[in-house]
Order: C-alpha cells, then structure tokens, then sequence
C-alpha cells in the first residue's frame, strides 16, 4: 500500500479498497521501522493522526470526501501546527507549541489530509544537508552515510523512504529543490506569493516560499492544488486563481520551447550529472519540444548576493527570538541584557548565529551602501536575464544540484563550500519564479535531479512537462531497497 501514488491512495479510499485508518496505520509503522535510521521526522503523533484519519473515514462515508481525503502527509516543522510542537530544527524553539495553524495547514487539514508528525529541517531552514538541525543530521535513504540536502530535507528524505506520501517544504534558496534532487523525488517551489507564508517560520521574507514534495509530479499537483492560493492574512500573497492543476497534466509539449542556461553546464558541474542532465533532455525533444541554448550572464552573482540579502533578512527576523517572547530562555539572567545575550547565545546554532552576524554587519549604517544596496542591484540584474531568456522560451532547464549527494560531514568545516550546493537554485528565489525538481537518472546508484523553471505562475506548465516525462521514464518509481 505504501507504494502507491497518491492518485492510487485516493481511488483505493474512495472504492472502500482500504480506509484512511489502515492507510494511516501503515505509514506509521513504516516509520516506526524505518525513522530511527533516518531521522527524518522530529515529532510523530499517532494517535492524533489516527484520529484524523477516522475523522477522514467518517466523512467519506457521509460523501463529503475530497480527493485527497484521508491521505497521510507530514509538515515540514517550519510550519505551526496548533497543539503540536513546532521546533523549526532549532533548540530555541524546542518546546515551542504554537496557538495556530499555519494557513497551509489548515488547508491541508480541510482537504482532509492526515498530518503524521513534523519533518527535521536545518535550523531556521540554513543549511543545504540537513545537518544544522539541533535535532541532529537527516540521512540519505539511498546512502545513510549521505545528506539528503536541506534545508527541507526530512521532508525529503520520508517520502524517498516511503514514510509518507506526501511533505510539505519551504525554499528560500533551493530548500525544496535540492533536497528533492539529492533524495531522487519530485518537488516544486512555486511563484513567491502562490502559496500563504501565514504560518511559516520567516527566514528571508522576500524569498521564502512554502511548496510540495511527492513521488511525481501527479502528487505534487494535487498537493499544491490544495495549499495554493490568495490569503488575507499574508500581504504578499497574491489574489490570483489557481489552475485545476491536475487537468493540464497531460497537455501535450510539442513546439514547446526549453532554454539551456550555458551558465547551468559551467566548472563545478559533475560530468556524470551532466550527461544524465542530457539524456533527460533528450526525452523532452522526443515529446516535441526543442531545446535553445540559453544565457542568463548574472547567473554567477546569484549565490554572493542571496549571501548578502537572505542573512540581512534573517537578522530581522530572528531578533524576535529574545528570550522574552518567543522560545528558550537562559536560567537565572542577572539582568535584561544578560537575559538576551544567554537565551541567544544558547538557543541558536553555529549557523544561524552565523548568519544573523553577517546580516547584521551588511545591514549596519557604514556598510548598507557597500553590501546591502549593491545586492539588491544584483538581485535587479538577475531578474532581469530572468525576464529577457523568457522573452525567447517557455521555461528552463538543467541539473538542480551540481553533484549527486555528498557524504555526512564532507561540507560542514567549509560554509562556502556548502553554500555553493544551491548555485542552481538560488537565482530563482531572487527572481520569485517557480521551479521545479524532477528524478532523471541515478549516477554510481544515487539519484540525479533536473530543474525546470518557469515564468512567474506557470507552475502549471512545468508540473505538465514532469507528469509527461514522467510517463516516459521510470527514474520516479525506483526506490532504496534497504526500505523496501
Ligand atoms: N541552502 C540555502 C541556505 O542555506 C537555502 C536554504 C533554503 O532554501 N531554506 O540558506
């Protein structure tokens, strides 16, 4: 049962094949078996899923059901579940229970989904491997001595081990997508401003986006179907209609237009990864669309300016963890300022203390024209090429992530190093445009992701050309075998 697409799951529920119960328990013993390997989920709790999924067996029975009414699904813990632990991956949110739910979750719930438990993520979603998490590292499925990338990796890595069907994930930088390329699924991070952040842990506002993980991209429609749209109470969601996703998936490709960023295929590149990039390619030219070599110049300055912008963004928002509000709190402050220095000091991780110093030092008075003026005129110019290439083609594409997934500890001694992971992903975050990562061949057994990436509000588009690849292709169905 656990094998089956969510498409499959849902026409099981709604021929009596199974309930929502039996469907529910099986994921839970899966990551009963499985998780302590993994360490994928941070917090799991049956018995409030169970019953959920009872109260997702009665309303079926009454004909109230919903297509996805009764599938499982875990919530990556940057989201707020009211009444359950929301941690963030971070010790100063470690026993944070939150009074709401975020808007995505509360949509997920009406749609009748089944929240298993929250997925392990880098602290504050800083990282690219899952291994900043106070609640320790996330493992590969396909190689436990691997990452699964990050920041969302719990997310992904669960559904590559088929502990759930489902995850939710947020990107700011690649979060969704590099981690769905390293763990061989399917994940997309729609337009800023698609899906409500209402909720969502901020990190850097102005590129945080909250999106979905799934085996396809069929899954992942639905999924986004259910979570997308304009929300009140987030100004930066935008009141636009969301697309019956799931009935364009099949929309034929032929004439389509896909550019080839030169600056996607430069050093650093594995050539493995390049050549599997290549055939997936192929696939899309045998369905008829035509490839374009593409260029996007300031493509190279990507990763220094969202370096400069996102810790800027980030010092803002995490000042609100003080001790006072919010989180940890240091024992016995002898006065306010000691109060903050220690439930800080304490409550945060390397990187994130790291972060907040560098924003803090590119946001300060004598240096804001120097780092954080000069950034956002970057971050103008890659939009820019963004707009220019899609003046010529439809979408975009090439590898997500530069190599196949690296070993534990491998990048952890060298913040560069592991910033240079989202070199793909990053420009997109600062475009605000939707992206896409697809499983597209495996290289020494570990998987190889491809990023499509679209004009702002094509996600529809792009989970078109991955359902039509997918029907050609059978990279999305294989699995680990040690979790069988
Ligand atoms: N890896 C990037 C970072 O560390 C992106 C993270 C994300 O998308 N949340 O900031």
């Amino acid at each position: 049962m656990h094998s089956l697409s969510v498409a499959e799951m849902a026409e099981a529920l709604s021929q009596g094949q199974c309930t929502s119960e039996e469907l529910t328990q099986v994921f839970l013993e899966r990551i009963a078996q499985f998780d302590a390997e993994l360490n994928s989920l941070i917090t799991v709790d049956p018995d409030s899923a169970l019953e959920q999924a009872r109260a997702a067996d009665t309303r079926r029975r009454s004909g109230e059901a919903g297509p996805l009414t009764g599938v499982p699904m875990i919530h990556k813990d940057i989201f707020l579940t009211a009444g359950q632990r929301t941690t963030c991956g971070s010790r100063m949110l470690g026993n944070f229970v939150p009074p709401f739910d975020a808007t995505i979750v509360e949509r997920c719930a009406a749609a009748g989904l089944v929240t298993l438990g929250k997925a392990n993520m880098d602290e504050f979603a800083m990282g690219s491997s899952n291994e900043t998490s106070y609640f320790g590292p996330v493992r590969n499925p396909w190689d436990p001595a691997r990452v699964p990338g990050g920041s969302s990796g719990g997310s992904a890595a669960a559904i590559a081990a088929r502990l759930a069907p489902l995850a939710t994930g947020s990107d700011t930088g690649g979060s969704i997508r590099q981690p769905a390329a390293l763990c061989g699924i399917t994940g997309l991070k729609p337009t800023y401003g698609r899906v409500s952040r209402y909720g969502m842990i901020a990190f850097a506002s102005s590129l945080d986006q909250a999106g979905v993980f799934g085996r396809d991209a069929q899954d992942c429609a639905l999924l986004l179907e259910a979570m997308a749209g304009f929300d009140p109470r987030d100004s930066t969601s935008v009141d636009h209609p969301v697309p019956h996703y799931a009935g364009t998936l099949t929309n034929p490709l032929t004439g389509l237009r896909i550019g080839i960023p030169a600056e996607f295929f430069g050093a650093g590149l594995e050539p493995a990864v390049a050549s599997a990039v290549e055939s997936a390619l192929k696939v899309f030219e045998s369905l008829g669309a035509t490839l374009h070599p593409v260029q996007l110049p300031n493509l190279g300055l990507s990763v220094p300016t969202y370096y400069t912008l996102a810790p800027a963004e980030a010092s803002s928002n995490l000042s609100r963890f003080d001790g006072v509000r919010y989180g940890h709190r240091c024992e016995n402050p002898v006065n306010l300022e000691d109060l903050y220095k220690r439930s800080r000091g304490e409550g945060f991780g390397a990187e994130v203390k790291r972060r907040i110093m560098i924003g803090t030092y590119v946001l300060s008075a004598g240096y804001y024209d120097a780092y954080y003026l000069k950034a956002q005129r970057c971050r103008r110019l890659i939009t820019e090429d963004f707009r220019r290439v899609f003046e010529e083609v439809d979408v975009l594409a090439g590898p997500t992530a530069p190599e196949v997934a690296f070993r534990l500890g491998e990048k952890t001694d060298d913040p560069v190093k592991m910033y240079l992971s989202d070199i793909n992903t990053i420009a997109v975050n600062l475009a605000g445009l939707p992206g896409l990562s697809l499983p597209a061949g495996f290289v020494d057994d570990l998987p190889v992701g491809l990023q499509l990436i679209g004009p702002h509000f094509e996600e529809g588009r792009l989970l078109n050309m991955a359902h039509q690849f997918q029907r050609e292709t059978d990279w999305h169905r294989r699995h680990p075998t040690a979790f069988a």
